[in-house]
């Protein structure tokens, strides 16, 4: 038996799971002998072979796509098809043929430039160059011989290990076949990460080398802890079936969220689409907190029309008949810009015109969004319709999310609220309180406005760590202000998908804990075993401690031993 080897590197959700490893083969790269074609008419006949390639590629896609209608899956698979069809594509790789390149070649180098040029633009931009790279490898694949890269049977449950897993890779996979992923290269939100959530399977991205472990060799793949063991002891294959029956055992509590003692506290799911949508609606949860609209339209060059708007949120909605749907409206900027609302060039997009603040500029984007949304409301009578601003910083502003809604017939048909992200709105709470009837808390980003530290930087991860004290204390003020004028606060940052900091968090007076659905089981038991006072007494701690580790620790010395050992990793 090998010796055991650990690839460390970035974990996604909280399970685990071993298996034999299934490598996904490496697509073929352009040959550097490729023949190069001259004079005009082999010039020509080599810019025609690519197009055909590249129509090809698209219509493949777009097939693919067809197998997974109202999908996220689906949805990427018919951008990454768009990528295909992209004309400035095709052009350029006929220039590039022109100056003295095989078609594979130049392929490869038109989309190294637009793959640089996505990558300067940063945030999920950046991370559209997977799907570039999946439309380059399909097309070279197609040019030099009839393999399609990449797909492969599984027959038996497998882990999956990839240098990089584009959408399109995943449509080609038995997804009941396989048991966890893992990659070389992709970050917390790529495509690999966002399906692996979805499907609840373990996930780690960024080991580096992993491509290196031979087929079929045994691997433990840990979500929770970013590792990948290839030949992992009998100790760690134990703690590994341990820790997913203690997993499953909190899945079959479906009650609604509450301490020991009765307090309630909504659980509530983050979606990001209908897809999401549908999946979330079944499970144990109270409604949506968060419907993160702007991933709907990520890759749309231009505004979705009210109707096509108001289809979606329809479905949407339509889903969670009976329950809760907290909408926000578009969060477009900083690391989700929308190529038809954000400014072409800020030099501090986090700090610019994003979110609501959109209405300075595209006013009417607003205005659309909230007819649309009335109108799906009105067609979905039997769902709790709340609808929130992203990225609210004074009184004034929510005053005129509040205008806007109501000009739309929103102010009839939901209740209007707003988001606290900007630590100027906990600061005024009482005041913005005074014109919605709730509010939600975007910890992600209060922690990074709070702290002023990048929430996409992991090199300044502790200062934007979700224990700071001074994120809390504004939690708390907000809390506050929530519990004196009787107006609910959620959380919907993935602070409230943290077993541990939920607790702290109830007891700071928060009402709903938005997250995704997998988070819940976990959420829902530690309150389950824990009395609001506990709750209460662990914010207070937390509040108090000198630092984030600190606050960690304090809050741990409180913890029910029962919830304690459901949290272990061991
Ligand atoms: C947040 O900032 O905490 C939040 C929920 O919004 P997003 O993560 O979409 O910015
Ligand atoms: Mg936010």
């Amino acid at each position: 038996m090998p010796e055991p080897r650990e690839y460390p590197g970035i974990g996604v959700g909280s399970t685990a799971a071993v298996g034999p490893c299934a490598r996904f083969a490496a697509p073929p790269a352009a040959p550097a002998d490729e023949p190069v074609p001259s004079g005009a008419e082999a010039i020509a006949a080599a810019g025609a072979a690519l197009a055909e390639a590249l129509e090809q590629v698209s219509a493949e896609l777009r097939a693919a796509a067809a197998e997974h209608p109202g999908e996220t899956l689906g949805d990427v698979l018919s951008a990454t098809a768009e990528m295909a069809d992209d004309p400035a594509l095709a052009d350029r790789a006929a220039r590039i043929i022109a100056e003295g390149n095989g078609p594979a070649n130049a392929m490869t180098k038109a989309v190294a430039e637009f793959a640089a040029m996505l990558t300067g633009i940063g945030g999920y931009l950046a991370e559209r160059v997977t799907d570039l790279n999946s439309v380059r490898d399909r097309t070279v694949a197609r040019l030099l011989g009839p393999a399609t890269p990449g797909l492969r049977t599984i027959d038996e449950p497998a882990v999956v290990i990839a240098h990089e897993l584009t959408p399109a890779d995943t449509s080609s996979l038995d997804m009941t076949k396989v048991i966890a992923l893992v990659t070389e290269v992709g970050g917390p939100t790529s495509h690999t990460a966002i399906i692996a959530r979805q499907l609840g399977l373990p996930c780690v991205v960024r080991a580096a080398g992993a491509t290196q472990i031979p087929e079929g060799a045994l691997v433990a793949v840990d979500g929770a802890r970013g590792s990948v063991v290839v030949a992992p002891d009998e100790a760690t294959r134990e703690a590994i079936v341990r820790r997913m029956e203690r997993h499953r055992a909190l899945a079959t509590d479906t009650a609604p969220g509450a301490t020991s003692d009765g307090h309630p506290i909504q659980l509530l799911a983050n979606i990001g689409g209908v897809a999401d949508a549908r999946s979330a609606a079944g499970k144990a949860v109270e409604g949506v907190g968060l419907f993160r609209t702007e991933f709907v339209f990520l890759d749309a060059a231009a505004e979705p029309g009210v109707a096509e708007q108001a289809g979606i949120y329809r479905e949407v909605l339509k889903a969670f008949t009976g329950r809760k749907v907290v909408v926000r409206t578009l969060d477009a900027g900083a690391d989700k810009p929308l190529a038809y609302a954000n400014p072409a060039h800020e030099s501090n997009p986090a700090l610019g015109q994003r979110a609501y603040r959109l209405v300075r500029s595209v006013p009417h984007l607003m205005e659309h969004q909230l007819r649309a949304l009335a109108a799906a409301i009105d067609d979905c009578p039997d769902t709790e319709a709340w609808v929130m601003a992203p990225m609210i910083s004074t009184a004034g502003e929510a005053a005129d999310f509040r205008r806007r809604a109501d000009e739309a017939g929103l102010g009839t048909r939901a209740r209007i609220g707003v988001m606290v992200e900007v630590p100027a709105v906990a600061l005024c709470a009482d005041q913005v309180l005074q014109h919605v009837d709730f509010v939600s808390i975007g910890t992600n980003d209060l922690a990074q406005y709070t702290m002023a530290a990048d929430r996409e930087l992991g090199a300044l991860s502790d200062l934007i760590d979700r224990w700071q004290p001074a994120v809390l204390r504004l939690v708390e003020a907000t809390a506050r202000a929530g519990a004196a004028s009787g107006t609910p606060v959620g959380v919907c940052g993935e602070s409230a998908s943290d077993p541990l900091m939920a607790l702290v968090l109830c007891g700071l007076g928060i009402t709903s804990l938005s997250m995704s659905t997998p988070a819940v089981p976990a959420v829902r038991f530690a309150l389950r075993h824990t009395s609001l006072a506990t709750c209460r007494a662990m914010a207070r701690a937390a509040i108090d401690a000198p630092d984030a580790a600190a606050a960690v620790s304090a809050v741990q010395e409180l913890l029910d031993p029962r919830v304690r050992e459901a949290m272990s990793l061991d």
